[in-house]
C-alpha cells in the first residue's frame, strides 16, 4: 500500500530503477519532476525518448551514434590503422577527452566473464576480427578495464590477434586496478594510452 497517488508512486518506481538510485533520491527526483512546470516536463521526458529513438550502434566500431557510420568512422583526418578496443560507450569518451588518440574505436559491449556467464561471442569480438583482417590495421590497442574481466578479455583478443600479426598493444596500468576507464581522469588515461605496451 503506497502513500502516494497511483502516478506518483509509479514515478518513483521509475527512477529507482536507475543505476545508483535509491528510494530517497527517486522520491526526490519525482518531487522535482512534480514541482516543473509542464512544458519542462514534456521537454524532460522527450529528450529520454529522443536520446533512446534517435541513437543506433555504428555498423563499423558499434559506438553509439545518431549517423551509421559513426563520425569517428567516418572522418578523413583521422588515422585508420589503428584501432583502440574498449569496453562501453562511455570508455570511447573518456579517450576522446584525452586527445591523444586519433584512430579508431571498437566497443565490444561488456567484457568476458565466466562468473555471469558473458562469453567471447556474447561480445563484439567477431566484429572486431572481421575488421582487423579486411585489412589496412597496423595497430590493436586494447583499452578494456583494469579488472579480471578486462584482463581476461585483452588477453583473448590478443591470442586471436597474433597469428594475423597485428601489433597488439594493453593500455599501461596508470590506472588503478580494479578501477573502471570511465571515471580515470584525463592525465592518467593519456599516461595509460602512452605507456602502452606490446602483448
Ligand atoms: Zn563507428
Amino acid at each position: 500500500m503506497s502513500f502516494y497517488a497511483a502516478p506518483v508512486a509509479r514515478l518513483i518506481e521509475e527512477f529507482e530503477k536507475l543505476p545508483g538510485i535509491g528510494h530517497k533520491t527517486a522520491q526526490r527526483l519525482a518531487f522535482h519532476v512534480l514541482n516543473l512546470p509542464l512544458e519542462k516536463a514534456q521537454s524532460l521526458a522527450a529528450a529520454i525518448v529522443d536520446a533512446k529513438s534517435k541513437t543506433k550502434y555504428c555498423s563499423i566500431c558499434s559506438n553509439l551514434t545518431d549517423s551509421d557510420p559513426c563520425g569517428i568512422c567516418s572522418s578523413t583526418s583521422r588515422d585508420h590503422s589503428s584501432i583502440c578496443v574498449v569496453e562501453d560507450p562511455k570508455d570511447v569518451v573518456a579517450m576522446e577527452r584525452t586527445r591523444e588518440f586519433k584512430g579508431l574505436y571498437h566497443v565490444l559491449h561488456g567484457s568476458i566473464s565466466p562468473m555471469e556467464g558473458i562469453g567471447p561471442e556474447d561480445i563484439k569480438i567477431k566484429e572486431l576480427l572481421a575488421r582487423v583482417k579486411e585489412g589496412n590495421i597496423r595497430e590493436v590497442i586494447l583499452a578494456t578495464n583494469p579488472n579480471i574481466e578486462g584482463e581476461a578479455t585483452a588477453m583473448y583478443i590478443s591470442k586471436l590477434l597474433k597469428p594475423l600479426g597485428i601489433k597488439t598493444t594493453r593500455i599501461a596500468h596508470g590506472i588503478p586496478v580494479g578501477g573502471d576507464l570511465e571515471y580515470a581522469d584525463e592525465v592518467t588515461l593519456a599516461k595509460a594510452l602512452e605507456g602502452r605496451r606490446e602483448i
